[in-house]
């Protein structure tokens, strides 16, 4: 068989993730797309995470423990006639910083909203890290096997809450015990629900928009409803632009339950209808601001996210690499652009559903996870060739909570040290010192994220560590050259960041303010 090109096989990939807020039925869904990719052969085995029932001994012990998923993981399935990659991201807001980075790695993302209680907090706030970069969103409507929200309403919520253009695809045909099946605009087809999937069936619309053939559906006052909101919708409502939808402008709405596997496939013949293939990157190329273009032979990726000890078995550590050109193949040597140093891929792993499989090749649009000793750090970029590729810095979220850190044992501070400096890297938490002790001070956006790193202090690194919680800050950030001695009070607290960067701790609004009309001249920053 000839072997396909570079390009053709760029062009397959599709690389995306889901967004919702925690219960929306993300891990449902997830579930389905990966059965329909003929990946999972055990039905379960992704919200076996949740339920604690796990096969693998890939996940960290404190998302067995309580139950969450706290850390990203890909993967890897081919559907109709595309290779997809699909991110998880985890669901709890305390670590929205890392589904932020993993954001930044995908071309797409898909939404998904529990009917019943539309758009909730995490959604929107990961909707507008989307909307940010502009990608296309996708939006499934989840749970219609329950009682919803008025579908009108749910479609309202998109345009004024989010901001976002929608545009249904299909409408459900009642819902809850009354659902009967959805009227779906874009295949020109009606599916009558049932309990059993082989009991559903596809029944194309005539002319006239209702059945070609005859369904016991069309006499109920729910079809009628549905076919008078499309027809509203049709007339009053959104144009379908394919454009706006690749801008993340508009977003195609898909209706179904996960949870009865309906409308879910239907949703991801739709969404690759429509999802992007890898799209260039910006970046500074031999200093100049510039693009990357996916099917250029070279390659080029970012790490987006360092995971130490995947598996607790193997001291191992990994980095995330999103390839934006090119190939990986085994065994290649890149330059790593912040230190200009060489490095040899040799160890790579490749991620399809749960199990973590040796890989030979990705191109473009793929993720690939590097073990690592400690080379690599999170927005690092790498390439071959002999230009000088630079990929823009992947931003970090102000931390809100901080926290005193110190080891309970004075005796271990090496492996101290290394579990903080790794689990820094890794960025599960952000590091400070305080500028006149020296004293560590731990930064983080959720508390989860200072439990997480107890726990995996004690059991990755052996380390029992004192963590003094300090409550909310507001973190800004100053120039150095603006500090003088008499700035400090009771109610500010001066610490540097990882680079050395000076920032004030404010013990809240009302300190940074009375700070600011103090001294009007200094410029005060956050982050995101
Ligand atoms: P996640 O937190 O977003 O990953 O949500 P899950 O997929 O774990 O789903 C949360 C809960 O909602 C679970 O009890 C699911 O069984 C349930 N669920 C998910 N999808 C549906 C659905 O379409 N209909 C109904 N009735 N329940 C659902």
């Amino acid at each position: 068989m000839k072997k396909p090109s570079l390009s053709s096989s760029i062009n397959k990939r599709r690389t995306f993730a889901i967004i919702s807020h925690p219960d929306a039925g993300k891990t449902t869904i997830t579930e389905n797309l990966l059965l329909f990719g003929g990946v999972v052969h055990q039905a379960g085995s992704v919200k076996a995470r949740k339920t604690g029932h796990y096969a693998k001994s890939d996940w960290m012990p404190i998302e067995k423990k309580r139950g969450i998923s706290v850390t990203s993981s890909v993967m890897q399935f081919d559907y109709g006639g595309k290779r997809i990659n699909l991110l998880d991201t985890p669901g709890h807001q305390d670590f929205s910083e890392d589904t932020y980075r993993t954001l930044m790695a995908v071309d797409s993302a898909v939404m998904v909203i529990d009917s019943a209680k539309g758009i909730e907090a995490q959604t929107k706030k990961l909707f507008k890290i989307c909307s940010m970069r502009g990608i296309p969103i996708f939006t499934f409507m989840n749970k219609i096997d329950r009682d919803t929200r008025d579908p009108m309403d749910l479609i309202g919520q998109l345009e004024d809450v989010l901001g976002i253009e929608a545009y249904p695809m299909n409408w459900p045909i009642g819902s809850g015990r009354i659902l009967q099946g959805l009227y779906d605009r874009y295949n020109h087809r009606l599916t009558t629900y049932a309990n059993k999937a082989k009991d559903r069936t596809y029944i194309p619309l005539g002319k006239n928009g209702d059945p070609i053939k005859p369904t016991p559906i069309t006499k109920t006052g729910m079809y009628k409803e549905a076919k008078d909101s499309m027809q509203l919708i049709n007339e009053a409502g959104n144009q379908f632009s394919e454009d706006k939808i690749l801008h993340g402008k508009q977003t195609p709405v898909f209706f179904g339950s996960a949870l009865k596997d309906f409308g879910v496939k239907t949703f991801l013949d739709g969404y690759l209808d429509f999802a992007p293939k890898p799209e260039p990157h910006e970046a500074m190329i031999n200093s100049h601001k510039s693009e990357v273009i996916p099917t250029n032979p070279q390659f080029t990726g970012f790490v987006f996210k360092i995971q130490a000890n995947l598996n607790p078995h193997h001291r191992d550590r990994i980095a995330f690499v999103r390839i934006c050109s090119g190939k990986f193949v085994k065994g290649m040597t890149v330059t790593l652009q912040r230190t200009q140093r060489q490095m040899r891929l040799n160890n790579v792993t490749e991620f399809i559903a749960n199990t973590r499989e040796n890989i030979n090749l990705a191109v473009a649009g793929d993720i690939i996870g590097l073990y690592d000793t400690g080379n690599l750090q999170i927005g690092d970029t790498i390439y071959t060739g002999k230009k000088d590729v630079k990929f823009p810095k992947l931003p970090q979220f102000t931390p809100e909570l901080f926290a005193r850190v110190s080891a309970k044992n004075v005796m271990k501070q090496k492996t101290f040290y290394k579990g903080i400096h790794q689990l820094v890297q890794e960025g599960a938490v952000q590091l400070f010192r305080d500028s006149s002790t020296h004293a560590y001070i731990l930064g983080a956006v959720g508390d989860l994220q200072f439990q997480v790193f107890q726990f995996r202090m004690k059991n990755e690194y052996h380390s029992d560590i004192n963590l003094q919680r300090m409550g909310h800050k507001t973190a800004r950030w100053v120039d150095p050259k603006q500090i003088n001695p008499r700035m400090s009070s009771s109610r500010n607290l001066l610490v540097k960041d990882q680079k050395g960067k000076p920032l004030f701790l404010f013990d809240n609004d009302f300190a940074m303010r009375w700070f600011q009309n103090k001294y009007p001249d200094v410029k005060l920053t956050s982050k995101l």
